[in-house]
């Protein structure tokens, strides 16, 4: 999900500023997941969705990671993809996501320019870049580096705090992100899903002039238009005081044990403050936070006995999956706890919410540390030595954030950043012009297609 809707956005925003450019948006998803369908069925016309067939998987692994099943399932897929473009009359280039650069060769095939749409950080972004270099120079695990890791215009990184896959350079995970990254220098240019406000430093550096591939931040990019709401909490949240309640919720794919889903829900009784939890079953494999095991049907039963009872009226839990950018843009919500998901990061940044950093897993550990010490617009809890975040912890960073001088801070910072995030996206904003860059782009490269084979109808090829 944390791909699929801002790619989406980026269509949406591509073809609703540009009327002259058509897309055909290709996921490789299961047509089973209600929360994916509703994105692609909220596409506009101007948008043609097509999902390609399941690739077989059934020789890979159980445990493989989240990073080589993607790449693998696209690697598989190509054929597909391949079949597709060459029913498109008029490509005038092809954009993948951020693990998609196997689909490069296609491209080349069929002579069709390649972008890249990175849905993280600039920080991840200049990582990526980076990787080759560092896989080069750094012999030992990264996390026991004693050196920080540098990267131009960035905050430096302990190594423990780089994205998951990186963390074992045994797993296969690693060795397709190196892969991955490798192969981005043979972009024509890449999309990415930030601006120059919210990531100074990591910006100017990889848009200095000269740098290739190109980059161009066209963000924030956010979920636009409300989904249905069957939870209820939008009409809880009209009937609580304005910047009254705390948003809590993970992401699409995390989850937290059971000692701290207890800790969690104890902590946020003991604040006395108001909230709003999207609630997810506790992961069942220890140290698992994502895509976890998790198979109760009914989180919200696996909360500590009496917590709903004694938390009603000033708090409300839903299970799983909550209309998330619709809570953030209500006037009652006055803090997010999350896991720092660059979506849900970005979302908060729009609606001007201050956050309590949360970071589970992927790249979210390099988010947090970006939105402490560069950003500026959260606070962060301290684990215990055995990595559970205590309830006296939770009661106390949640009433800093809500009432306390330090949520102050944050908040006022978070709300000159929304203002910001507005300009940009205004006409004459960077990110708009940026989009401007790509749309003519696009436009140059059809002309390009079109003289070659002699067609010229005025209209835009298809992405
Ligand atoms: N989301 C939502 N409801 C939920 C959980 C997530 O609408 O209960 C949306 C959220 O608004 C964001 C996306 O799913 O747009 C999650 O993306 P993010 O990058 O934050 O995290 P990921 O799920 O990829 O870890």
């Amino acid at each position: 999900m944390g791909h699929l809707i801002p790619l989406a956005e980026f269509a949406r925003r591509l073809t609703h500023l540009h009327h002259d450019i058509s897309i055909t948006f290709t996921t490789l998803s299961s047509s089973s997941n209600n929360a994916e369908q509703s994105i692609l069925s909220s596409l506009p016309p101007s948008i043609t969705s097509l999902t390609l067939p399941p690739p077989s998987l059934s020789d890979l692994p159980s445990d493989l990671k989240i990073e080589s099943l993607i790449s693998l399932s696209l690697s598989r897929s190509l054929p597909s993809l391949r079949h597709i473009i060459s029913s498109l009359p008029d490509v005038s280039a092809l954009v993948v996501d951020l693990f998609g650069t196997d689909a490069f060769d296609v491209a080349e095939e069929f002579n069709i320019p390649k972008y890249i749409f990175f849905p993280s950080t600039a920080m991840t972004l200049s990582l990526f870049k980076h990787l080759p270099d560092l896989d080069s120079s750094v012999s030992c695990e990264y996390r026991d580096s004693p050196d920080p890791i540098r990267l131009p215009g960035c905050v430096p990184l302990r190594g423990s705090d780089l994205l998951d896959p990186v963390q074992d350079r045994t797993n296969d995970a690693y060795k397709w992100v190196l892969h991955h990254s490798k192969r981005y220098g043979l972009a024509d240019g890449i999309f990415l899903n930030s601006f120059e406000d919210l990531e100074p430093g990591p910006i100017r550096a990889l848009t200095e002039p000269g740098s290739k591939p190109p980059v161009y931040p066209v963000g924030p990019l956010v979920r636009t238009g409300g989904s249905e709401d069957s939870t209820g909490c939008l009409e809880w949240l009209d009937r609580q005081p304005s910047g009254s309640v705390l948003f809590v919720c993970f992401g699409s794919g995390g989850t937290l044990s059971v000692d701290q889903l207890t800790e969690l829900a104890a902590g946020l009784e003991m604040s006395g403050q108001r909230f709003l939890w999207a609630v997810k079953s506790p992961s069942k494999v220890s140290n698992s936070s994502f895509f976890s095991a998790a198979s109760s049907d009914d989180p919200v039963g696996s909360l500590p006995e009496g917590f709903v009872e004694r938390t009603k009226g000033r708090g409300m839990m839903v299970p799983s999956w909550a209309p998330q950018s619709q809570v953030l843009a209500h006037t009652s919500t006055g803090g997010f706890v999350s896991h720092c998901g660059w979506n849900s990061t970005l979302e908060s940044v729009v609606y001007g919410v201050p956050l309590i950093v949360w970071p589970l897993y992927a790249e979210q550990k390099m988010n947090a540390v970006n939105l402490i010490e560069q950003a500026k617009i959260a606070i962060r809890p301290t684990t215990g030595e055995d990595g559970v975040v205590r309830r006296e912890e939770v009661s106390r960073i949640v009433r800093a954030l809500m009432e306390g001088e330090e949520g102050m801070g944050v908040r006022s910072r978070v709300k000159e950043l929304q203002e910001r995030a507005k300009k940009t996206l205004s006409e004459g904003g960077s990110s708009c012009k940026a989009l401007g860059e790509v749309a003519l782009k696009l436009r140059q490269n059809s002309n390009h297609n079109n003289n070659n084979s002699s067609v010229a109808n005025g209209v835009s090829g298809d992405v």
